[in-house]
């Protein structure tokens, strides 16, 4: 095989899309995968790297354009590298997403004949995510903050990021203001000199609550009470403000330790009726919009009745098992992070739900000391996926109604092929939790088959 040229410009048409939301061109010299190029679009593509068989590029200059694009409503979004679809109409975006759903099943799973219902999208699929975190710099005198160049650590500063909640974006401008007016400085990763390193927001749908988290580089900084007291009357909405302290050479965003400035250090958010306390740690579905739907699939799906026990597994904060539990006789969510099984514990007793056991554990370990009995499981793993063991204890405890929720289309198929021999796959139905981007969640309702 010939070997493509960095810096060259080839010609070529789009005839797939790749895993990760790249037009694909086939060439002599192997594929190519292109920023922001759309299905059966031609251009002149500038290589940008250039190895053996696979390379990337970015467009030069389009030939013919698919009907599909739109100017995209944010403007970094090409070196942002987080939204691969702001080019695109939401219904190519969706058809993607359902195709790249099939073909995991069919090439990774080798499983044929499995309908894929449509995606279930959203009807404003901008503004959505609940949570933001923001790296923040000084380029000069001005403090700016923004997001990271696609696989670097330089920010392209952006006012207002058309995913996240438009609060956050007021909230960022105000401190990036009141950090130059008390003299705190941005942390310099190369100088290790400055103060804040990142700022964390989350919101609440349901509350409103807002929280602001600074993570800096050391535990106190003059002036850090006038600028916690003035950003909360300038800027009302915020309920609470945490210092998180990080003074670690890491690219992990929060420290270890956590001071409350302001405020009751959490906030409150509902799903389908339930109350969630949620700290800066607690892992949190990032769209509450979509989480709704994709909660209501999965309890459909795993036809729950009131002698029912059910295994929650990879519980996170138990916001599945919770929602289960009136329905059901008794819950057991299984989750491995502490943090998460404190926080389950407490939703738990917010909700007054008293059918449901928290077990901190590692899902595998846990399911095969005993091989416990449950009537139904509902699995929703990271994106690695299950393990060959889980699975197989799965098989051997043979639950009537096994329901998968996935990030990862790649992990699923093939989870989904270990199960295929004692469980029928009855419904495959994608939701689009992260629009924009091309991830998708996929719920899949399995039955075990007759024996
Ligand atoms: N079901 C939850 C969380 C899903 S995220 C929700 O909808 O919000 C996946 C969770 O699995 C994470 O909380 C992670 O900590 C947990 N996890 C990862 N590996 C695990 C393992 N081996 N055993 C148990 N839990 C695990």
């Amino acid at each position: 095989m010939l070997d493509m040229v960095k810096k060259n410009i080839i010609r070529g048409k789009c005839v797939d899309i790749s895993s990760e939301g790249k037009g694909v061109i086939k060439t002599v010299y192997g594929v190519v995968f292109v920023d922001s190029l759309l299905l059966g679009e031609e251009a002149e593509i500038e290589i940008t790297y250039a190895g053996k068989g696979v390379s990337y590029g970015v467009i030069k200059r389009l030939i013919t354009m698919s009907k599909d694009r739109i100017a995209p409503k944010c403007p970094i979004s090409t070196a942002c590298g987080g939204c691969c679809f702001q080019n695109a109409t939401y219904e190519y975006e969706l058809r993607y997403k359902k195709h790249k759903v099939e073909e995991a099943i069919k090439r990774i799973g080798h499983l044929e004949g499995i309908k894929v219902n449509d995606v279930l999208g959203m009807n404003n699929p901008e503004h959505y995510r609940n949570k933001i975190q923001v790296p923040f710099a000084k380029d000069h005198k001005k403090v700016i903050y923004g997001f990271y160049k696609s696989k670097t650590h330089k920010i392209i500063p952006l006012k207002q990021c058309n995913i996240e909640d438009e609060k956050a974006g007021h909230i960022l401008e105000a401190i990036a203001r009141l950090m130059e007016k008390y003299h705190i400085d941005p942390y310099n990763e190369d100088y290790r000199t400055g103060i804040i390193r990142h700022v964390l927001i989350r919101t609440s749908r349901s509350t409103n609550e807002v929280m602001v988290v600074l993570v800096s580089n050391v535990d106190t900084f003059p002036g850090r009470n006038n600028f916690v007291k003035e950003l909360v009357k300038i800027r009302p909405e915020i309920s609470t403000v945490i210092q998180n302290t990080n003074k670690r050479d890491t690219n992990v965003i929060l420290g270890e330790s956590d001071k409350v400035l302001f405020g009751r250090g959490f906030i409150t958010d509902e799903i389908l009726g339930l109350k969630f306390n949620i700290s800066c740690r607690s892992f949190f579905q990032v769209n509450p919009i979509q989480v709704e739907i994709l909660y209501k699939t999965a309890l459909n799906f795993a036809k729950l009745s009131k002698n029912d026990t059910l295994l929650d597994a990879y519980a996170g904060v138990c916001t599945i098992g919770l929602l289960a539990a009136p329905h059901v006789k008794k819950v057991t969510s299984v989750e491995l992070e502490k943090s998460a099984v404190i926080n389950g514990i407490n939703n738990a007793r917010l909700n007054s739900i008293n059918n449901i056991e928290i077990i901190e554990a590692d899902c595998t370990e846990y399911i095969n000391k005993e091989l416990p009995k449950f009537d139904v499981v509902i699995m929703d793993p990271p994106r690695k996926g299950s393990t060959p063991e889980f699975l197989s204890a799965i098989k051997k405890i043979k639950p009537s109604r096994l329901v998968y929720i996935s990030c990862d289309p790649a992990t699923l198929a093939r989870d989904l092929e270990i199960l295929s021999d004692t469980f029928n796959i009855e419904e495959v139905q994608p939701v689009d939790m992260f629009s924009r981007s091309f991830h998708v969640e996929t719920v899949v309702c399995l039955r075990l088959k007759e024996q």
